[in-house]
């Protein structure tokens, strides 16, 4: 189907095939995970214009967000400095603090990489 699916590491055979996630060798029957596809997306936590994001970022965030306990919330434009990326909470994927609120977890839907 595709030719370019890499050799078997073990024995480098060229006809190594997919199945689901995994890359199965028939020469040897090896089975191994292929190395990170470019935009599996899975891993990767983008901003709302599709930076890539990593953890001690700075961020802006790009719409008003309302705040429990806070009369203000959080304003369009706010930086949030060293960010941390959380994986799988709900779509709350950023935790930080932001100044004036405290600790909180943001979407990276609502920020963009500063
Ligand atoms: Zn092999």
């Amino acid at each position: 189907m595709s030719d370019s699916l890499p050799p078997c590491p073990a024995c480098s055979c060229a006809y190594t095939y997919e199945l689901g996630a995994l890359l199965v060798c028939p020469e040897c029957a090896n089975e191994w995970a292929p190395a990170a596809a470019d935009d599996t997306g899975d891993a990767v936590i983008r901003d709302a214009v599709g930076n890539v994001l990593a953890d001690g970022d700075t961020v802006t965030v790009i719409k008003s967000l309302k705040v429990k306990g806070s009369p203000t919330g959080i304003k369009a434009g706010t930086k949030v400095r060293n960010i941390r990326l959380v994986n799988g909470v709900g779509d709350h994927d950023i935790d930080c603090k932001v100044d004036g609120i405290g600790p909180m977890q943001l979407k990276s839907s609502v920020v963009k990489k500063a």
